[in-house]
């Protein structure tokens, strides 16, 4: 009981700016005792369905001193609900989310989250590494500088300019890869990428906030995908880039064969630069690369093959002009298995859930 007080109080002292909740605050106490972080900070940002702390571990032999973030899921909101939909026919959420229960619903986002930043991290995409997860809280890598300051989100990254170039248009390079990777080797779709979601450091953007990201055979993700390749567009066109069509990146992310890693995949995005129909800079090829474009946003995107078959089947149109061709390919060759190592980390070993439940009565009395 004294050496319980002890720690109750280490844990206070430790968390003393925050207010959290008690089954938080024992929840960081148990990873402070592991040494996972020593000290928590204040928030680096807070939101409707999470907050994110700095925190700091000073490691037992005396060396320099560890930056983490800490992503605290929030309880007890209806947020969550509308996100459903992500979860919804995902295969490894099968069972379903008990929705008359929101600590159940957070510790699974948190719990999706841990996951998907496993396989990106495994997949070598520029992310936070993730450390541990417990319940609804979520240690990662600190991305910041030494001092512990957060490197800034891409809406907020300042891009200097020096060559005669748009600065930009290597990052959107860049994010086509990522894009690409993320769905061939990781079999991901990030499902609310944007400016907001990507942390930029030194030419190097690093992906966030991957709860909601999606397997890329659930029944949406190729509707996701399209928003989040509309989204990259809308961000780097008021950025003044020259971007490449929708359908063009969508063909690109979901193709078969192709490369799946650096330099390659910016070779290949130069080579759709060089072979799109607008590179003559002719005003009709430009005006049609729009009408196809307005197209490919409003297109019908069929969930499965069963429905492409039908498609198919009714309509007798070349593949060609189809969304789908990719899924078509697929089908024909043998299925990959999701990127070699990327694969392994699903089943989620480390991720420390067991004794959640009680973990706050042994403190309290
Ligand atoms: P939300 O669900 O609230 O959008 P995010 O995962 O996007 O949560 O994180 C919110 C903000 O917290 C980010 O925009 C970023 O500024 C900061 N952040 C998140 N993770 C990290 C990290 N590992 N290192 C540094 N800052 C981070
Ligand atoms: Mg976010």
């Amino acid at each position: 009981k004294g050496e319980q007080g002890r720690d109750k109080d280490k844990a206070d002292r430790a968390t003393s700016e925050l207010v959290l909740d008690q089954r938080t605050r024992m929840i960081l106490l148990k990873m402070i005792q592991r040494g996972v972080v020593s000290e928590v900070h204040g928030a680096i940002s807070t939101g409707k369905e999470a907050n994110v702390y700095g925190a700091v571990l000073e490691p037992e032999d005396g060396g320099r001193p560890i930056q983490r973030a800490i992503k605290i899921y929030k309880t007890a909101i209806l947020v969550f609900k509308d996100r459903e939909r992500y979860v919804t026919g995902e295969h490894r959420f099968k069972k379903g989310v008990n929705k008359s229960n929101n600590r159940d619903m957070v510790k699974q986002w948190a719990e999706k989250e841990f996951r998907n930043l496993k396989r990106l991290h495994s997949a070598a995409i520029a992310c936070p590494e993730p450390i541990m997860l417990k319940s609804h809280v979520l240690v990662m890598e600190f991305l910041g500088d030494k001092r512990g300051y957060a490197y800034p989100r891409l809406r907020d990254a300042n891009i200097s300019e020096e060559g005669t170039e748009n600065p930009w248009r290597s990052l959107y390079v860049q994010l086509l890869g990522i894009m690409r990777r993320l769905y061939k080797v990781c079999s991901l779709v990030h499902a609310d990428l944007s400016e907001y979601n990507i942390l930029y450091n030194d030419n190097q953007l690093y992906v966030i906030d991957v709860s909601q990201s999606v397997e890329h055979d659930h029944p949406r993700a190729l509707e996701f995908l399209r928003m989040d390749i509309k989204n990259v567009g809308d961000f780097f066109r008021r950025k003044g880039v020259d971007t490449l069509p929708d359908r063009t990146i969508f063909d690109f992310i979901t193709a078969h064969d192709g490369p799946v890693a650096e330099p390659e995949l910016a070779q290949a995005v130069e080579h759709l630069y060089e072979t799109r129909p607008a590179a003559d800079g002719s005003a009709e090829a430009a005006a049609a690369e729009e009408v196809d474009t307005e197209v490919f946003r409003n297109q019908y995107i069929p969930q499965n093959l069963n429905q492409v078959y039908d498609i198919e089947k009714d309509a007798e149109r070349p593949t060609d002009e189809l969304v789908y061709k990719n899924m078509l390919a697929e089908k024909v060759a043998t299925k990959p298995e999701a990127g070699g190592s990327a694969g392994e980390s699903e089943d989620g070993a480390s991720v420390d859930d067991t004794d959640d439940e009680e973990s706050g009565s042994e403190v309290d009395e």
